[in-house]
Parts: C-alpha cells; sequence; structure tokens
C-alpha cells in the first residue's frame, strides 16, 4: 500500500477546508485524494464544496477522475458550481458542471425550483 503521492483539498460554503490524501493498494481497492478529502467533510457533517484541488506528485493541479467528479455532482444539487482549480500558476479554473458535460441524473438532481 501507498498513500499520499496525490494530495487534496476542498473548501466548503461554511468556509471549512477539509484535506485527503490518495490511497493506492495492490488491486485498486483505494481512493483519490479528492474522494478522500470527501470523506473527511461529509464525516463533519458538511457536503456543499465551493472549490477543490488535487496536487499531483509533480506538485502540479491535476484534474479529477470521473468518479471523483460523479461522487462531487450526486452530493450536492449546486454541485455545478464548484470551482475545479486546474493550474496553481495561472489560477485556471473550470466549474465541475463544465466537467460532466451531460450529467445522467440532471433531472433527478436538479435544484428545487
Ligand atoms: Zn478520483
Amino acid at each position: 500500500m501507498e498513500a499520499g503521492s496525490v494530495a487534496a483539498a476542498l473548501l466548503t460554503e461554511a468556509g471549512n477546508v477539509y484535506v485527503g490524501v490518495c490511497i493506492d493498494t495492490a488491486c485498486s481497492l483505494g481512493m483519490c485524494a479528492e474522494r478522500s478529502a470527501i470523506a473527511a467533510m461529509v464525516t463533519a457533517g458538511e457536503s456543499r464544496i465551493r472549490r477543490i484541488v488535487a496536487v499531483m506528485p509533480d506538485g502540479r493541479a491535476g484534474m479529477p477522475c470521473g468518479a471523483c467528479r460523479e461522487l462531487m455532482m450526486q452530493l450536492d444539487p449546486a454541485a455545478r458550481e464548484v470551482e475545479v482549480l486546474l493550474d496553481y500558476e495561472s489560477r485556471r479554473v473550470a466549474r465541475l458542471g463544465e466537467l460532466v458535460p451531460g450529467w445522467w441524473a440532471d433531472a433527478r438532481m436538479a435544484p428545487e425550483a
């Protein structure tokens, strides 16, 4: 088992920061850093992410994988607005909604009008 080659931090709507590291195991039972941070957030009773960043082994920001994108989408009806930091130097950010086009559960998860 290895852990920590990727780290993630997220800022919640309430202004709290949660962090996590990736867990890599021999047969893929580990978890991404983003989902580790999300688990810490949920454990603390929160579910609304404002911003998230993953830091890759080379120190650069990394794109969340499909599983992490999906989990964020399912946690919060407003998840499309989550800011994902893509490049630290240029401060380039994408909205989660841009990274999950044609999301399967739009009709089920849409915010109440
Ligand atoms: Zn992931």
